[in-house]
């Protein structure tokens, strides 16, 4: 069991709100800061991992394009954290930076404190999982799980025993003799994962690994990926653009964005912390208030004034952002009204889309039971001051 594993269940036990800082008195962009990293006070057994990977100022330029801006990033020992971020925001480029398929345009890699920028590709400790799966065509399941350690000039009897044994743990014993055509998208996804897996690197990366699968084989993968990595302790970097899978998967995220780290957090830190309109967006459905403050505590926004969830200095322009499930219908705070344009049945939640004004749609949620407000209705929503948060970028 890894250690950062270990710590997944503590974290429940510290919701975001019992490390809500107080603050009283604060001054535009510095008092915001001090907020914020009172709040993402990070939990001290979290501390306990050794960080496994030690990225410092690593950047890459193709040219004058840079794919990458210099960045600095720990990843903790038996830890999964994901790279997630849109198309074209540098994860593939970080993750072959890490891999030593890409040489650096800056900044040094070090791998249980050693240094490995220089050091090649096949030198490295390191398994890498590729999106198309890259199975040999002509080798059976077996022959492919076992090339790596073929290639590696171990014992004949030994290669055996392992594959036998990585084969068992990815769900694939029974198919040992198929050949890759033969094998749905998940099974091929296995096999992977298997010939990855089979010389025990202490880190493992995945590029999109999952995304061509279907959704519900998704989800299986999902919770396999998981299992192994309780059971074999790897350290993961995982890649994907689908943050719902990135919420599933993930002990940290790691948010990127135009060659940059946009915010690293575990997931629901994160999702309850966005540090940035960025963050709200990418993860999580957000409402949106663009506004400024004022000396008497609330924020100005073209819809009427809407208050703070702290102390903040008057004159500072921003965002302030609102979860769909915090948004109270007809309750006793009402700062905006509404007409109810779209209902949107989910099962164990329905989504109700508001339109407050022309260019202003707020999103909500009701849970199932609830006493359903009808299409055309007029309804007036709030919040509890602090539950929103005040965006300066
Ligand atoms: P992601 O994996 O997040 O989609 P990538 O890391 O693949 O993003 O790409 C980041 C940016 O770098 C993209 O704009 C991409 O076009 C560019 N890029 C990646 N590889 C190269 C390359 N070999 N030459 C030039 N530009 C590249
Ligand atoms: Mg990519």
């Amino acid at each position: 069991m890894s250690s950062a594993r270990g710590t997944a269940n503590h974290v429940e036990l510290y919701p975001g709100d019992t490390n809500e800082p107080v603050v009283t008195a604060s001054l535009a962009g510095a008092g915001q800061d001090v907020a914020r990293e009172a709040k993402l006070d990070v939990p001290p057994q979290e501390s306990l991992a050794p960080t496994k990977l030690k990225i410092e100022g690593l950047s890459k330029a193709y040219g004058d394009f840079q794919a990458l801006h210099p960045l600095d990033l720990d990843i903790r020992e038996g830890e999964l954290l994901t790279l997630l971020g849109p198309s074209g925001s540098g994860k593939t480029t970080l993750l072959q930076l890490i891999a030593g398929l890409v040489k650096p345009s800056t900044g040094k890699l070090l791998m249980d404190d050693i240094d490995q920028t220089a050091l090649p590709a096949n030198q490295r400790d390191v398994g890498v999982v590729f999106q198309n799966y890259a199975l040999f065509p002509h080798l059976t399941v077996s022959e492919n799980v076992a090339f790596p350690l073929r290639m590696r000039g171990e014992p004949r009897a030994q290669t055996l025993e392992r594959v036998k044994e990585v084969l068992e743990m990815v769900g694939m014993g029974h198919l040992g003799d198929r050949f890759p055509d033969a094998l749905s998208g998940g099974q091929q996804q296995r096999v992977a994962l298997a010939r990855c897996m089979i010389y025990r690197p202490s880190l493992i990366l995945m590029d999109e690994s999952l995304s061509a699968l279907d959704r519900k084989l998704r989800e299986t993968m999902q919770m396999e990926i998981r299992r192994l990595h309780r059971e074999t302790g790897a350290t993961i970097v995982f890649v994907t653009h689908d943050q719902e899978e990135a919420l599933a998967l993930s002990d940290r995220i790691c948010l990127m964005n135009g060659g940059r780290i946009e915010q690293v957090g575990r997931p629901e830190e994160i999702y309850e912390h966005p540090e940035s309109v960025f963050a709200a967006n990418f993860i999580g459905v957000s409402n949106l208030f663009a506004g400024k403050t004022t000396d008497r505590g609330v924020m100005e926004t073209v819809f009427g004034s809407l208050p703070l969830p702290e102390s903040i200095a008057g004159g500072i322009e921003g965002t302030l952002v609102v979860r769909p499930e915090h948004i109270a219908l007809n309750g006793d705070d009402r700062y905006l009204e509404g007409e109810v344009v779209e209902r949107v049945y989910a099962g164990a939640e329905t989504r109700l889309l508001i339109q407050v004004a022309p260019e202003l749609v707020v999103t909500a949620r009701q849970a199932a039971g609830a006493s359903m407000l009808e299409i055309g209705s007029r309804v007036g929503l709030g919040w509890a001051a602090e539950n929103a948060r005040f965006l300066t970028r």
